[in-house]
């Protein structure tokens, strides 16, 4: 049997700027490999979105390894332990992921490449900055942004510039599996998802044209064009980041060529947000239970009202508050919401109806095409204000005043709620004051065509105030 090197695909589902398949490709034959195991992700197995995302981008990279993929679902160890007894495997490489359910999943797997004399090794393919190499001069953490990015910036001629795709790879499949990327529990046996097939180009080569048209039209004017969900004015790159189609080194150096001049304010202030998935993928890593735990413990006692009919009509887009429930709608209907938007609905969530932020957190979770616990439950305990470098519990985000801020013609609110489509800007956000006539001209039927607003704003705005005063 020729002696192989299997490399074991997880988050990291490109061929370009991959050290590790760079390393297995310059050494001989490979075996690649991707097992679906969901065995230890308990509440975190991944959502619908994300299942379908995963479906193509796997597809994707087959068609980049010349359909040599090798795919499998089960118990990671026990997928080792067929793959060991029928090849001759001299090395296994991987990539760092840092969710405590792949941790968990590769310690078991190491022991098993241990008892069997098995070479492995572990690369840093997706973030920027080890979260062991950035710490504070007394050697512990960073728990505020701003010092850990500066930190971090200044280690950025470290930065490793990205590696080519291998030019050629030895690749084999292995004959003795049955599985393929189609048996995996992927897709849905009802096609909701035909609709995110018109929104997204899955893939590695659909990520860097993504990043392309970004850095040629979207970047200018970025840091304010970016509040604004009306506006297409993001890269849209969250879910190839997740699944690792590109990686963070490319999209930096990319950006970096283009931060000269007028654009250089723009492309330092997008590259800045990237600092933000460091962030708090360095913060799941000093923090393992960041998807479950709350960061500062004494929101541990916060009374959260537990009330199924306010957090469905928090999920289906029906609180009466415009701008929430076109978030909300924006959510399902595309897999996706602008940033902007995920701070309001989760502040309406977490302060307005006092719902746990780990049930929104949940929504997100299995509506997101780039659900990841890193930036999911990082964004939302940032909001909840019991996260690392969290806003003030007492900055309750206005949902009126944001609608007309950041929507101000409306556009975005009309997209996604359309019952309010005929409405003047005047009301748009505040459909119950709207006189009769206004309502009738409009189409609008307060409370059977469009909800009366769920609660009260301010009455909840000093009941969450109170509540979180009780824990101080
Ligand atoms: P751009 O503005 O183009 O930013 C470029 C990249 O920087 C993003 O792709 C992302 O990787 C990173 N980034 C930007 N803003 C943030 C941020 N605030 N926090 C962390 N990283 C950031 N992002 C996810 O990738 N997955 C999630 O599950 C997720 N859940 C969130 C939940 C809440 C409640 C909040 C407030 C934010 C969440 N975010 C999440 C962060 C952010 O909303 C998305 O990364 C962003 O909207 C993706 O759009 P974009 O790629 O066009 O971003």
């Amino acid at each position: 049997m020729t002696p192989l090197t299997i490399f074991w695909f997880r988050n990291d589902l490109r061929t370009s700027d991959h050290p590790g398949l760079f390393q297995a490709a310059s050494e001989g034959v490979v075996l690649p490999l991707y097992i679906f195991d969901e065995e230890g992700a308990a509440s975190f197995k991944m959502g619908g979105a994300s299942r379908w995302w995963l479906h193509h981008s796997l597809h994707s990279l087959n068609r980049s390894l010349e359909q040599k993929l090798n795919v499998y679902a089960g118990s990671a160890t026990e997928v080792f332990k067929k793959l060991l007894s029928h090849h001759t495997v001299q090395a296994v490489y991987w990539s760092h992921s840092y969710e405590p359910w792949h941790l968990e999943q590769e310690r078991a797997v190491k022991n098993l490449l241990q008892q069997h004399q098995v070479e492995f090794r572990i690369f840093n393919s997706s973030l920027l900055w080890e979260p062991r190499a950035v710490l504070k001069p007394d050697g512990r953490p960073y728990q505020i942004f701003t010092p850990f990015y500066a930190q971090a910036t200044l280690q950025s001629d470290s930065i490793r510039a990205p590696l080519p795709a291998p030019s050629s790879m030895k690749l084999i499949k292995d004959d003795k599996n049955d599985h393929s990327i189609d048996s995996l529990p992927l897709l849905p046996t009802t096609p909701w998802y035909k609709k995110l097939e018109s929104l997204w180009n899955v893939g590695e080569e659909h990520a860097h044209e993504q990043l392309s048209s970004f850095l040629k039209r979207g970047v200018f004017g970025y840091q304010d064009k970016r509040n604004t969900p009306a506006l297409n004015q993001t890269s849209r790159l969250s879910p190839h980041l997740h699944f690792g189609e590109i990686s963070a080194h490319q999209i930096w150096h990319s950006t970096r060529k283009v931060a000269v001049g007028s654009l250089k304010k723009d492309a330092d202030f997008f590259l800045r947000e990237l600092g933000w998935r460091e962030f708090f993928y360095y913060q799941l890593f000093h923090f393992p239970e960041l998807g479950w735990k709350n960061f500062q413990q004494k929101f541990d006692r916060f009374p959260w009202r537990h009330d199924d009919a306010l957090l469905k009509a928090w999920q289906k887009g029906e609180t009466g508050y415009p701008i929430i429930d076109a978030g909300m709608r924006e959510l399902w209907q595309t897999g996706t919401m602008h940033n902007r938007v995920r701070m309001i609905v989760a502040s309406f969530l977490t302060k307005n109806l006092l719902i746990d932020w780990r049930d929104g957190a949940a929504w997100f979770w299995d509506s997101l095409v780039d659900a990841d616990l890193a930036n999911n439950s990082g964004g939302w305990q940032w909001v909840a204000g019991c996260g690392v470098d969290a806003a003030p519990y007492f900055r309750i985000f206005n949902p009126i005043l944001q609608g007309e801020k950041f929507d101000p013609e409306g556009i975005y609110t009309r997209r996604f709620v359309p019952e309010l489509r005929r409405l003047a800007n005047k009301f748009l956000f505040t459909p119950w004051e709207a006189p009769k006539a206004v309502l009738e001209e409009a189409g609008i039927v307060l409370g059977k065509n469009y909800p009366l607003p769920i609660v009260d704003l301010q009455e909840s705005r000093n009941k969450a105030l109170q509540a979180y005063h009780h824990l101080t």
